[in-house]
């Protein structure tokens, strides 16, 4: 279990800021947003948490995390409907965020600086390696970012990337073990290598 320092963050006084959990499929980011949130509603502050409607994987009400840890959440269409639910919080959870649209960078700026504490959690990069949608702008903008890591499937070390063990060259495919590995970068460009090497004589 890694332990976050977070002597700093105030729980009970109303004070705005941005916080960002980012890294691997199968690094416990939900996990992590979901133990800060239910941390803030047990000191009874006042917890919404959002995810994108697309995330249906599991339910349609519920942030759900891979262990089953659950809390209720709203799905949205788009980062500008947060602002119309976000006014009487203390607190707002964003789950999936890579899923967002950029307008979601503003829209954790306007929270923050009207008093809220925004926990995002979100991929850091997708299955090519490449930064996610609106997550390297929410990373630049927080005040502090937490990078967690999955532990690689094929040696043991820590993981940051998601490869995908399936063919399909859509960004967004939701998925569970059977669409993804985590590996470390030594494993991923292996892996990738391979993949190249599998295409070419598949053609
Ligand atoms: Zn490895």
């Amino acid at each position: 279990m890694v332990l976050f320092s977070e002597d700093h963050i105030q729980e009970t006084n109303r004070r705005g800021r941005i916080e960002v959990i980012c890294g691997s499929m199968f690094s416990g980011k939900t996990e992590e947003l979901i133990r800060r949130l239910k941390r803030a509603k047990f000191a009874k502050q006042r917890v919404e948490i959002f995810k994108p409607a697309i995330d249906t994987r599991y339910s349609e009400e519920n942030v759900v995390s891979h262990d089953s840890n659950s809390i209720a959440s709203t799905p949205i269409d788009s980062s500008a409907s947060i602002l119309l639910f976000a006014s009487e919080m203390d607190v707002i959870g964003i789950d999936e965020a890579q899923f967002f649209d950029n307008g979601l960078i503003d829209v954790c700026n306007q929270l923050a600086n009207n008093g809220i504490r925004v926990i995002v959690a979100g991929l850091d990069m997708d299955f090519r390696g490449v930064p996610f949608g609106p997550m390297p702008g929410l990373c630049a903008i927080a005040d502090e970012v937490s990078k967690v890591h999955a532990i690689c499937v094929k040696c043991g070390q820590l993981a940051s990337f998601s490869h995908r063990t399936v063919k399909n060259d859509k960004q967004v495919l939701l998925g569970e073990t059977a669409e993804y590995e985590p590996l470390c970068r030594e494993c991923y460009l292996r892996a990738m290598q391979n993949d190249q090497e599998q295409e070419a004589s598949d053609k």
